[in-house]
């Protein structure tokens, strides 16, 4: 029996991933100071490994799947992304699936052969961009230094005439002066959905009230876009724990809230060809469940196991005030870092939604009258990404 029909069964019992995160390379032409990549080198992934990752992500029984190209800089390998994603959709019209192509990149490169990609995959471009020039060229410059801000909003620009989506990343860091100004920034070029990423490194314990004053802050300015815009931004994070809390406190449905994908939802494949439940496990090197070609679905399973199990019996869990919101499944990549064992329970990660969702509690509690209605009605409608 091979690896490929283990995992199969294997689904049956546990596997519900409904999306694949594959590192295309490890090449950039940036040299941002947060970057997780490290030392950049020419690796990319086989065509071979590609494709395998492709049909791992094609035996999930959902309906609806998401295949995401990560770097390094995705965009530095046009040809990779025109085979895989000719061949990925090709596996989605024989087995009946839909299927979304979304990237991950700087666009600082977006020339007439990226540009035919974009329109000829029907691809989604997720960009970073960190808000106001002067704070996205204090960390996201070239290798040789030079800024990035001006070519990657004239890229946007020209992006939006191409593509039916714009997701856009802004990372972040404490050192952020006005997290307000480059959120109002961002919110004019009209994406679709705004990603805010703490630096990772930065997420610590040690760092929760200014964590805190940094969310609330966003918090704030959630609603003073809706008061003066009328209308409800889409700050992915936000909605998706405000959404939670709609359907439970208004509608009385549980759903309960997943913000972690390493209990199966989502697989990442490294330009090495090496699995992970979690993508940040890939920048630590560590946790990984074996080449793709040779893909340990024992371990995998164990490890699926222990996610879910360790999920249910979390004695924290208990007396959490999240607990009958969230899925109960702590941030297993945290308790690693603090730890070295991903199943010996921390705050660290928990840490980070209670802030959320306190935060969230928070919106809703001053959005009043005609607002609350806004909001509440674009919550009925609103589904997660
Ligand atoms: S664009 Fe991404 S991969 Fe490239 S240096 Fe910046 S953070 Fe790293
Ligand atoms: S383990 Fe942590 S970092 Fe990884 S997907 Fe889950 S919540 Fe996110
Ligand atoms: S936030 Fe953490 S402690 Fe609270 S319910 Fe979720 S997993 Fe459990």
């Amino acid at each position: 029996m091979g690896a490929r029909k283990l995992f199969s069964d294997i689904y049956d019992v546990k596997m519900r991933h409904r999306r694949v995160d594959i590192f295309l390379n490890r090449n950039c032409n940036l040299n941002c100071s947060y970057c997780l990549v490290g030392e950049k080198n020419d690796r990319r992934i086989s065509l071979d490994d590609a494709k395998m990752a492709v049909d791992l992500l094609f035996e999930s029984k959902e309906k609806k799947l998401s295949l995401d190209f990560i770097g390094g800089e995705p965009f530095l390998e046009p040809e990779l992304i025109d085979v895989v994603s000719e061949y990925a959709y090709r596996k989605a019209k024989q087995l009946n699936k839909e299927l979304k192509i979304r990237f991950t990149s700087n666009l600082t490169i977006l020339n007439k052969r990226i540009q035919d990609l974009i329109k000829k995959h029907n691809l989604m471009v997720d960009v970073s961009l960190d808000g106001v020039k002067e704070n996205h060229d204090s960390r996201r410059r070239t290798k040789q230094g030079k800024p990035t801000w001006e070519v990657v909003v004239k890229n946007i620009k020209r992006l939006n005439k191409i593509s039916n989506h714009l997701g856009i990343k802004y990372v972040y860091l404490f050192s952020d002066r006005d997290v307000k100004k480059n959120l109002d920034f961002i919110t004019s070029l009209q994406p679709n959905d705004i990603i805010v990423m703490e630096d990772i490194n930065l997420i610590k314990r040690k760092n929760k009230v200014r964590l805190r004053n940094n969310r609330l802050k966003i918090a704030e300015w959630f609603i003073e876009y809706i008061k003066k815009n009328k209308a409800v931004p889409h700050l992915i994070e936000y909605c998706n724990i405000l959404k939670t809390i709609y359907d439970r406190e208004v509608l009385g449905k549980v759903v309960p809230h997943s913000c972690c994908s390493a209990a199966g939802q989502t697989f990442t494949v490294s330009p090495e060809g090496k699995v992970y439940g979690c993508g940040q496990f890939l920048y630590l090197d560590k946790n990984d469940f074996g080449k793709i070609s040779k893909f340990d679905s024992v371990k995998f399973k164990m490890y699926a196991q222990c996610v879910e199990e360790y999920s249910l019996t979390n004695n924290e869990c208990k007396k959490c005030r999240m607990r009958d919101y969230c899925i109960k499944c702590p941030c297993v990549y945290r308790n690693f870092v603090e730890t070295g064992n991903s199943f010996k329970h921390t705050m660290e990660g928990c840490m980070m939604k209670l802030i959320y969702f306190d935060c969230c509690k928070w919106i809703i509690s001053q959005v009043e009258g005609e607002d609350r209605k806004i909001l509440f009605s674009f919550l009925k409608k609103y589904l997660p990404p």
